[in-house]
């Protein structure tokens, strides 16, 4: 990964390779730190902006109540250090990586009484997914339960589930897995949302089995806005593979078409056209030529 100068560590900015913690770090152990993934993006007039700050900032907190972590922060406080973090490096577009963790002091696995420290990190980070067009594979494993865990919130520990996923697609040739609910239904990308598009509607899995996301969440109002329908629904893998076009949606992944799930083509193997213009005007959007979404960026 590419190197800046500085990463901001529990209220201070430390060089890059200083950023260092305990080897008993209790969330090291347990998976118990919760994160968010932004990323900020050169815009079309040369100035950066940070893409859905509030947003992310929002579900970081909703994710830090569910592992009752007590923050000495504000919201406002994280959200002003995110973007002194950004302009300190000095760095035109890329991710940014706030986390919060239970970190030393406390070995059991109640983490109250271990440190809890907060950081945020930014490094240039291109194209997720690495391909114009990915291939996907049904995972082996489901995503999390609802019942197992609080999955509207992005806890570090989650991510097993989702690394396991995706190992196993990548070693079987495929670009990234898809993970099935509970009842074999249809959730989610390992990091990333799915959507289909079945004569000219969109159809992506209801809330209940996913994370939220707030790329999802844009491309549900930029699919209104062009009097694209949105369908919420209980999707099956059978629907979905008969679907017109696929795409994944993420923050790292943006908005990647998928040209076949499992031994499936999906459409006619080409990015389709409503997905086509979806992605059009969402990175249209993230730099800032659209005005109906210029409340979507924070420049830095
Ligand atoms: N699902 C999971 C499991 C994720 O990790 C992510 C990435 N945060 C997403 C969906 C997409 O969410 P967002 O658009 O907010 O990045």
């Amino acid at each position: 990964m590419e190197k800046v100068d500085l990463i901001w560590m529990n209220g201070k900015f430390i060089p890059w390779n200083e950023a260092k913690i305990h080897v008993l770090s209790h969330s090291l152990h347990y998976g118990s730190g919760v994160f968010e993934g932004i990323r900020f993006y050169e815009t079309h007039d040369g100035r950066t902006a940070v893409f859905r700050l509030n947003e992310h900032v929002d579900r970081l907190f909703f994710s830090a109540k569910a592992m009752q972590m007590d923050i000495s922060y504000s919201k406002q406080e994280i959200s002003e250090v995110i973007l002194e973090t950004v302009r300190k490096n000095n760095v035109k577009s890329g991710y940014i990586r706030p986390i919060i963790f239970y970190g030393y002091g406390k070995m059991g696995l109640n983490p109250i009484g271990a440190d809890l420290d907060v950081c945020i990190a930014v490094w240039p980070w291109g194209s997720y997914l690495g391909e114009e067009m990915i291939t996907v594979k049904t995972s082996s494993i489901i995503r999390i339960h609802p019942k197992s865990s609080e999955t509207k919130a992005k806890i570090t520990g989650h991510y097993t589930n989702s690394i396991q996923a995706n190992q196993e697609a990548v070693n079987a040739g495929f670009n990234e897995a898809l993970l099935l609910d509970f009842e074999g239904n249809v959730a989610e990308g390992p990091g990333e949302n799915i959507f289909m598009v079945k004569n000219g509607s969109l159809i992506t899995p209801k809330e209940g089995n996913i994370l939220i996301g707030v790329t999802r969440d844009c491309i549900f109002k930029i699919a209104k806005d062009n009097s694209i329908e949105v369908i919420e629904k209980t999707l099956s893998l059978d629907e979905l593979k008969a679907a017109d076009e696929a795409f994944f949606t993420g923050t790292a992944a943006e908005v990647t078409p998928i040209k076949q799930i499992d031994e499936t083509i999906v459409g006619n193997g080409q990015t389709g056209q409503v997905t086509n213009k979806l992605k059009t005007l969402f990175e249209e959007a993230i730099h800032g030529k659209i005005d109906e979404y210029s409340d979507w960026l924070t420049y830095v």
